[in-house]
C-alpha cells in the first residue's frame, strides 16, 4: 500500500521528491588542545569551506529568487570576512589552547548578544545572521552534514518527525511544495503555520519518516489528509487534476477580497486572521482579512537564545499595527509552554505541559518577562487600533493581576514621556472551561472575549491536542463545546461586549453555520480560510442558523450535530 492517511493540516495538493529533514546536535564542549596552530588551521579550513558554500548558494538564490533574497547570503559572506569576528576567535584558540568550535561559539555568542541589544531593528536582525553563519562554520568543524530548511533550493516535499514552528517559518514556499510529519494534529503549531504559508501539509501520519527515502516521489493531499509514496503515473494525473480544480476555486474566492462579510439576510460579522510573525500581515491583506484576531507573540521569543528586548518587541508590534492601517489588531501576550518551548528559560520538564506552567501562569510569576512585553505593547498602541488579550486565564484573580501590571506599566511609561493610546481594549482568551462557565462574571471586567477552541476542546474533553491516538475525542461539534460557546457569547452580549473566536474551529466550514447562529461577532482564522468563509457566510441566513444552532444544542453527539449541519447543504 503506497497511501498513508494522516491529518489534513493545510489545504492544497503537491507532487515532488522527498526531502528528509533531521536536526543536528550542536552540543559544544570545551576541550584543551595541544597544538593551537593546528586548531587555527581547522578554523581557517572551515571558514574557507563555508565561504565556498555561501558563494554557490548566493549565486543560485540570485538566479532563482532575485537580488533581495541573495543579499542575505552576501551579508553572511561579509561576516565571514570580518576580522573583528575572526581574529578574536583565533586569538582565543591560541591564548587559551581551546578547540576551535568552542572558541567560535563563545566569540560569536558575544556578538549575537550585542546585536540583540541594539536599538535599531536593522542591527537586531544581524543577530540572526550571525547565528546562521556560526552554525554553518560549526557544521564543518563538527563534521555535520545539514541543509537547513531555508536553504532548500529545488522543489521538494519535506518529510520530518515533527517540524518546530521555527523550521516551518524558514520554509521557502517557492521550493517547499508540501510537508508531512509523523506527529502533530490540525491545531499543532507547525500545522497552523503551514496554513499561513499556504503550503499543503499532512501531519500525524505516525510513520511516514520510516517509509520514505530521500528522493522518493511523494504526493501530499492536504485536502483529504493523504500521502502517496511513489505513485503511479495515473495517480499523479488524478491528483494534478484535483489540484487544478482547487486552484480554480481559489480564483473564485479571491473575487471577495475587498467585500464585507455579510450573511444572506444582512447580518455583518468580522473575519480576522491569526498570525505568528509580522511577515504574515501580507497574507492577511491578500486574503481580505478585516483585522488580526490573534497575533501569537511567542514566535518572537522562539528561535533565539535569549529573551527579545523591549525594542525588538516594540518594532515587531508596531510593524504589524502600522501595516494593518487602522484595522484592529488583537495581540496575545506570551503563551509559552505546552508545545512551545523556550530552551533558554531552562524550565523543568513537566509531566503534563499543557496543564502546567504556561502562558499567563508563567508571566505572572516571571514579571520581568511580562512587564517588558507589556511596555513594548503599550508603546506600540500609539500607532493604531491595538487590543491586548491574556491567554489561559483560569480565574478572575489572574485577569485582575495581569490587568494591574498593565496599568502600572502604562502609568510608568506616561511618566517617562511615552505616548500610550487611551483606547486599548483589554480582553481574555476563553480556553479553560472554568472561565467559560463563569463568563458572566468576567464579562463585567473585560472588553472582549476570544474563544480559544484549540485548548477549550482539549480541556473540556480531556484529550491532548497533540496526541493522534485520542484525536477522535477532539470534537468541535460536540454539544458540550457548543453550550460552552453559547454561555460565553451570551455573557458578553449581556454586558454589551463582543466575542470572537481564534481557535481553528472559527474557520471550519461545518462549524461556521453554528457559530453564526450562536451570535459570534468575530471569526479569526488562518488567512487562507477567510475567503472561503466569506463565501460560505454570504449564502447563509443568520436567522435560520439561529434555529439550527438551537437544535444542535439539544443534541447528544457531535456526529448528530455534523449531520444536521450537512443536511442544510443537501
Ligand atoms: C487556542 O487555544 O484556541 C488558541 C488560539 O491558542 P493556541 O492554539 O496558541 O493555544
Ligand atoms: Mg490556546
Amino acid at each position: 500500500m503506497n497511501k498513508i492517511s494522516g491529518i489534513a493540516a493545510s489545504a492544497g495538493i503537491a507532487v515532488a521528491r522527498a526531502f528528509i529533514l533531521e536536526h543536528p546536535d550542536y552540543t559544544i564542549t570545551k576541550t584543551a588542545v595541544q597544538d593551537a596552530e593546528a586548531e587555527v588551521a581547522k578554523l581557517n579550513d572551515a571558514l574557507a569551506k563555508s565561504k565556498a558554500e555561501l558563494q554557490v548558494i548566493k549565486e543560485r538564490t540570485l538566479a532563482e529568487l532575485g537580488e533581495k533574497k541573495a543579499e542575505i547570503f552576501e551579508s553572511h559572506l561579509l561576516i565571514l570576512d570580518d576580522p573583528e569576528l575572526i581574529n578574536p576567535v583565533a586569538d582565543k584558540i591560541r591564548e587559551e589552547s581551546v578547540n576551535a568550535d568552542y572558541a567560535l561559539n563563545e566569540v560569536a555568542g558575544q556578538f549575537i548578544e550585542m546585536f540583540e541589544n541594539m536599538k535599531s531593528a536593522y542591527l537586531q536582525e544581524r543577530a540572526a545572521d550571525m547565528r546562521d553563519v556560526t552554525k554553518r562554520v560549526l557544521n564543518h568543524l563538527l563534521g555535520i552534514h545539514y541543509v537547513s530548511p531555508a536553504e532548500i533550493s529545488e522543489e521538494v516535499i519535506v518529510i520530518a518527525l515533527d517540524l518546530t514552528p521555527s523550521d516551518t517559518a524558514q520554509l521557502n514556499r517557492k521550493f517547499v511544495k508540501g510537508f508531512t510529519t509523523n506527529i502533530g494534529g490540525r491545531t499543532s503549531h507547525s500545522a497552523i503555520m503551514a496554513r499561513s504559508l499556504e503550503i499543503p501539509a499532512v501531519v500525524g501520519t505516525k510513520d511516514i519518516l520510516s517509509r520514505v527515502k530521500s528522493g522518493d516521489l511523494i504526493i501530499v493531499d492536504g485536502l483529504n489528509g493523504d500521502v502517496l509514496i511513489n505513485p503511479s503515473e495515473a495517480e499523479v494525473a488524478e491528483y494534478t487534476k484535483m489540484q487544478e480544480a482547487y486552484d480554480l476555486q481559489i480564483a473564485e474566492w479571491k473575487k471577495l477580497r475587498d467585500e464585507p462579510t455579510v450573511s444572506a439576510d444582512g447580518k455583518h460579522v468580522e473575519l480576522a486572521a491569526n498570525i505568528g510573525t509580522p511577515n504574515d500581515v501580507n497574507g492577511v491583506i491578500e486574503n481580505g482579512g478585516e483585522g488580526v484576531g490573534l497575533y501569537r507573540t511567542e514566535f518572537l521569543y522562539m528561535g533565539r537564545d535569549k529573551l527579545p528586548s523591549e525594542e525588538i518587541q516594540y518594532n515587531a508590534y508596531r510593524t504589524v499595527i502600522e501595516n494593518m492601517k487602522g484595522k484592529p489588531v488583537v495581540v496575545r501576550t506570551l503563551d509559552i509552554g505546552g508545545d512551545k518551548e523556550l530552551p533558554y528559560l531552562d524550565l523543568p520538564k513537566e509531566m503534563n505541559p499543557f496543564l502546567g506552567f504556561r502562558a499567563i501562569r508563567l508571566c505572572l510569576d516571571r514579571q520581568d518577562i511580562f512587564r517588558t512585553q507589556l511596555r513594548a505593547l503599550l508603546r506600540a498602541s500609539a500607532h493604531g487600533d491595538l487590543r491586548i488579550m491574556f491567554p489561559m486565564i483560569a480565574t478572575l484573580g489572574e485577569f485582575r493581576a495581569a490587568r494591574d501590571l498593565l496599568l502600572e506599566e502604562k502609568e510608568k511609561l506616561r511618566g517617562e514621556g511615552h505616548e500610550v493610546s487611551d483606547s486599548i481594549q483589554l480582553g481574555i482568551m476563553v480556553e479553560i472551561p472554568s472561565t467559560a462557565v463563569l463568563a458572566d462574571q468576567f464579562a463585567k471586567e473585560v472588553d472582549f472575549f476570544s474563544i480559544g477552541t484549540n485548548d477549550l476542546i482539549q480541556y473540556t474533553m480531556a484529550a491532548d491536542r497533540m496526541n493522534e491516538r485520542v484525536s477522535y475525542l477532539y470534537q468541535p461539534y460536540n454539544p458540550a463545546i457548543l453550550r460552552l460557546i453559547k454561555i460565553v457569547i451570551d455573557a458578553a452580549h449581556a454586558e454589551g461586549k463582543w466575542t470572537g473566536m481564534c481557535g481553528e474551529m472559527a474557520g471550519d466550514s461545518t462549524a461556521i453555520p453554528l457559530l453564526l447562529g450562536l451570535g459570534l461577532d468575530e471569526f479569526s482564522m488562518s488567512a487562507t480560510s477567510i475567503l472561503p468563509a466569506r463565501s460560505q457566510i454570504s449564502k447563509l441566513s443568520a436567522a435560520d442558523m439561529k434555529e439550527l444552532a438551537a437544535k444542535a444544542l439539544q443534541m447528544g453527539t457531535a456526529e448528530e450535530v455534523a449531520a444536521l449541519v450537512h443536511s442544510i447543504n443537501a
